[in-house]
């Protein structure tokens, strides 16, 4: 099934060489969420396989999978759940490090915000090593929650994020693929 009607989701990425570093190609999808048919293209596509899942919540991981996971929520019906960098949320938190290029990073989530038993789908615009969705669904589950599938729009194969997360036991979905990092 496709509910883009033809619309070219890859096309609408923008490409920015050396950014935010020499070397670094940044998949930029602003160009994509400003263009109307864009916008919606990716959210349906996001959210088509779990119109009858079974979820619960829609976790989202600051910041541009707040704007997808956000409408994918709304698209389904559901709460929304943020995962923040350290020191953003306000409530009592869990945290998880993972591991960047150079040093260690730290999400969060509200220790309440899921429940056992919770099933979430996980959203993000972008999966490359995977360490920060690996890092979103350690926490999900320290919290008692199910991670039934994480849901991308890009995927660097390359990287081998999201087989990585796949051999954590979740299922990945994605739309388009770009080679290298
Ligand atoms: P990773 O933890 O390595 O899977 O990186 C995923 C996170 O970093 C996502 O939140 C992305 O938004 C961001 N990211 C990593 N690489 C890129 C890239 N080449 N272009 C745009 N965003 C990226």
């Amino acid at each position: 099934m496709d509910l883009r009607n033809g619309f070219d989701i890859k096309r609408y990425i923008r490409t920015i060489e050396d950014y935010p570093k020499p070397g670094i190609q940044f998949r930029d999808i602003t160009t994509l969420l400003a263009n109307m048919h864009g916008f919606r293209a990716a959210v349906d596509e996001l959210m088509w396989p779990f119109l009858s899942g079974g979820i619960d919540y829609v976790a989202g991981i600051e910041a541009r999978g707040f704007i997808l996971g956000g409408a994918v929520a709304h698209e389904l019906g559901r709460g929304f759940v943020p995962i923040r960098k350290k020191g953003k949320l306000p409530g009592k938190v869990i945290g998880q490090d993972y591991q960047l290029e150079y040093g260690v990073d730290t999400i969060e989530i509200h220790a309440d915000s899921i429940s056992a038993g919770d099933r979430v789908l996980l959203i993000d615009d972008l999966i490359a090593t995977g360490g920060t969705a690996g890092a979103a669904t350690e926490l999900i589950r320290q919290s008692g929650g199910e991670v039934v599938a994480a849901a991308f729009v890009i995927d660097l194969p390359d990287l081998g994020g999201a087989d990585r997360l796949r051999n954590k036991g979740v299922k990945v979905h994605t739309l388009a693929e770009f080679e290298g990092d």
